[in-house]
């Protein structure tokens, strides 16, 4: 017998709980579909369990160096790898429990596991159960991509979800994937103790931030000890008894790298092969993310698709700001569109990348006069009473309409910092609304004021270095 709701939400990530409740509140009768664990990729296996653990790692570390703070600390700094997955485990389970006892005490919604499968356009089958409803929320998220590397069926690899469950140290974790998330990983276990190589296809690590953001954060993490092979343009791996051997390289150059664990970091895929959208007639783009328009309705009335899903956004904050699209579209009448959306995101490395707006690259492209400022993290008082200079802060301005147009700041502090800009570029106000307010000192955030005032133009790209301001 087929059960009938106003709405129903398929997946529990950053946009399904928001919005069954919100619908839910409203009055509608809301069915809510999981098939795994509550709160989806960032609870469980993402944002969660990776800045958990990069904070024990950041411990260590901080422990490690302190004797330039003038601190002695008789004995080796030792990382007890099953108590850090111990502590990660608790923040995880009780981040996923509070999202199930949110959807479970809220009138109206009613939570169903299972994995959901359209077997019409407007209903689902779950288990064995039919759930039908006009409206359908699909908010299916994504997974790790296996990419077709030679010798990979061979060979025992971690992906992004599996290494969170190591409770002890590689000796010699090898990350394929030099780019968000490899990155973070390749820290925090150089940081824990184990010999880390990072190898990465492209020329450059983070090849989509400018070149002179790679070579920063390449030289942090060498700083670190951190080995990083760029160019691996023939990548092929091979078991060496209980090891794994990483080739690198198509021709000469230094032979395979042997470790004892292998990461595949290289990228993510949508969660929708497997979701019977063809049944639904709900069409996917060449990569598999499902086609949505401006207002995240899928060209089947009634449908719609929210989170990486979608391809409009790969963040819990996109995600949850599709919620926010979705509901104020659909309860409030509010015309609120994705393309309003500024792109926003953060790489959390020690010191971290947060990012707003164009690269320098996207603003040479745009043909817009451009305005930078930039200061060296060396120069910020804060970071230097920390000690703690890595890095660089960045702002682009729109020459003629004085507004920012970018910004990438990667030092201590930057994930907070940004948010000053972030919320002018929002409001739409000139960059001179910052550059004439007054911050508190000493902070990071107090130079965005200085460095605003020293714009100069945004010469064009010099070979390899990313140029930046004359
Ligand atoms: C290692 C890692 C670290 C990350 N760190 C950060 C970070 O620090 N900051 C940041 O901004 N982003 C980070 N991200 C990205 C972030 O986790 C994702 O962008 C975000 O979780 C996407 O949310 P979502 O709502 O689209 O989907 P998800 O959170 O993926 O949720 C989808 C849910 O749908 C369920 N589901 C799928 N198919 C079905 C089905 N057919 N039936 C029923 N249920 C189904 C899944 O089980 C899952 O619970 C990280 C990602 C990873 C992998």
């Amino acid at each position: 017998m087929t059960e009938s709701f106003d709405a129903i939400v398929i997946g529990t990530g950053q946009a399904g709980p928001a919005l069954a409740v919100r619908l839910a509140k409203a009055g509608r009768r809301v069915a809510i579909v999981e098939r795994k664990r509550f709160g989806g990729t960032c609870v469980n296996n993402g944002c969660i369990p990776t800045k958990t653990l990069i904070a024990s790692a950041r411990a260590a570390h901080v422990a490690r160096v302190a004797e330039r703070y003038g601190l002695r600390i008789d004995g080796d700094v030792r990382v007890d790898m099953a108590r850090v997955k111990a502590r990660k485990d608790a923040i995880v389970a009780e981040s996923t429990a509070n999202v199930e006892a949110w959807l479970r005490g809220t009138a109206n919604v009613t939570v169903v596991l299972g994995h959901a499968r359209f077997v019409e356009p407007h209903a689902v089958a779950v288990d064995g159960r039919v759930l039908a409803a006009p409206q359908i929320f699909i908010n299916t998220g994504g997974r790790p991509a296996a990419p077709r590397i030679e010798g990979l069926d061979r060979v025992a690899y971690l992906t992004s979800t599996g290494i969170l469950e190591l409770d002890r140290l590689p000796e010699h974790l090898i990350v394929v994937g030099g780019s968000y998330i490899g990155l973070e990983f390749a820290q925090m276990y150089r940081r824990f103790g184990s010999q880390v190589t990072v190898v990465e296809m492209a020329p450059r690590l983070v090849a989509r931030e400018d070149d002179d953001v790679s070579a920063a954060l390449r030289q942090i993490l060498e700083g670190e000890g951190i080995a990083i092979r760029v160019s691996a343009e023939c990548l092929a791996v091979e078991p060496r008894g209980d090891a794994v051997a990483v080739h690198a390289r198509c021709s000469e150059g230094p032979g395979a790298i042997v470790g004892s664990h292998l990461l595949i970091a290289a990228g993510r895929v949508p969660n929708t092969h497997d979701l019977g959208l063809e049944v639904a007639g709900v069409e996917t783009d060449a990569k598999g993310y499902i086609v949505v328009d401006d207002s995240l309705a899928t060209r089947v009335p009634g449908l719609y698709a929210l989170g990486d899903v979608n391809g409009r956004g790969a963040f819990p904050h996109t995600a949850f700001n599709d919620f926010e699209i979705v509901a104020a579209n659909a309860l409030d009448g509010d015309p609120r569109r994705v393309s309003d959306r500024i792109p926003v995101y953060a790489l959390f490395t020690d010191p971290p990348l947060a990012r707003a707006g164009m690269t320098k690259r996207e603003a040479r492209l745009s043909g817009r006069p451009t305005l930078v400022g930039r200061r060296t993290m060396a120069r910020v008082g804060r970071a230097r009473e920390r000690g703690e200079t890595l890095g660089f802060m960045e702002v682009l301005v729109d020459a003629e309409t004085k507004r920012i147009v970018g910004a990438a700041l990667l030092g201590i502090e930057a994930d907070e910092a940004i948010h000053g800009i972030i919320d002018i570029m929002n409001a739409g106000a000139p960059y001179t609304a910052i550059q004439r307010a007054v911050h508190i000192h000493p902070t990071v955030s107090e130079l965005i004021p200085t460095l605003l005032g020293e714009l100069a133009p945004l010469g064009p790209a010099r070979d390899g270095a990313g140029a930046a301001a004359a």
